[in-house]
């Protein structure tokens, strides 16, 4: 029946950022769907998610690292496998934002925003992909945005890791499509959480961007659980290298 290709019971997902914002939502949506979650951050700030998932019977298993640090990445996926006995799928989520004038951007922190949001991207696929291949199957979703397909304002290394993303879940799924595993990406429009919340109470960049999302209001972490999902469960198995927007309506205006 169709809705039994939704569910997650068994699998095992790693949440890159899921202690708070979209990822904590996604992991919770996936918890819900039935598998257990192994979530990243810098922090060890684990205890509301780990109450979620845990009350719902399912397991939950605690990694800290800063992916911007390529030492800090070697070897996540096997502690997920050590940890939980397997990867089914991979949620590269983690990532925060700089806003500053291209020709004052500080080359540091464009190298470290790009490390976080797409080198680590690619790190943890590969990393996952031998596991993966050798079972013939896996979910790889990454997170893009709506600036995937735009330039933003003063966020040029935010725009280039969000395009870039796209690209590598195209590229990914080019090669890993016929072997099993399913490459997609989730790209949001403006939703609440921390990083946003700048934006959101804005004096005037915040009544800017509601005035020109046609659904005429910001979206709730919560509502990319749908998605999440389907991305992750069998009802897509044949996805490969879509770019979805779920942005009440940002990119079609
Ligand atoms: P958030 O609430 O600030 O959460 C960011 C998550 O990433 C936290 O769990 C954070 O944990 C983790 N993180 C950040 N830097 C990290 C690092 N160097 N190493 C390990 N973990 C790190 O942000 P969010 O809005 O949920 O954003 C999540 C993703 O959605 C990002 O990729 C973002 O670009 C994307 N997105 C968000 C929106 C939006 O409107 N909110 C729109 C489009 C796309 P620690 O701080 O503990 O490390």
């Amino acid at each position: 029946m169709i809705l039994d290709l939704f569910q997650l019971t068994g699998r095992v997902a790693l949440v890159t950022g899921g202690n708070r914002g979209l990822g904590q939502a996604i992991a919770v949506g996936m918890a819900q769907a039935g598998a257990d979650i192994a979530c990243v951050s810098r922090s060890a700030d684990d205890a509301e998610i780990r109450g979620q998932v845990e009350a719902l019977g399912r397991r939950f298993l605690s990694l800290q690292a800063d992916l911007a640090k390529p030492a800090d990445r070697v070897g996540l996926v096997d502690k997920v496998i050590a940890g939980l006995g397997k990867v089914d799928i991979l949620v590269n989520n983690a990532g925060s934002g700089g806003r500053f004038a291209p020709e004052e951007y500080p080359l540091p922190e464009w190298r470290d925003l790009l490390e976080v949001h797409l080198l680590s991207a690619f790190d943890l696929s590969q990393q996952a992909a031998p596991h993966m291949l050798t079972r013939g199957r896996g979910k790889i979703i990454n997170i893009g945005s709506v600036m995937s397909y735009e330039g933003g304002l003063n966020i040029s290394a935010y725009a280039a890791a969000k395009h870039g993303i796209a690209g590598l879940t195209k590229s990914l799924a080019v090669s890993w499509s016929s072997r099993g595993i399913n490459v997609n990406c989730i790209a949001p429009g403006y939703f609440e959480t921390n990083m946003s919340n700048s934006l959101k109470y804005h004096p005037v960049r915040g009544p800017q961007i509601l005035d020109r999302i046609p659904a005429g209001r910001w979206g709730m972490p919560e509502e990319l659980q749908g998605l999440a999902v389907f991305l992750a469960s069998d009802a897509s198995n044949y996805m490969h290298g879509s770019v979805v927007a779920i942005d009440g309506g940002w990119l079609a205006r």
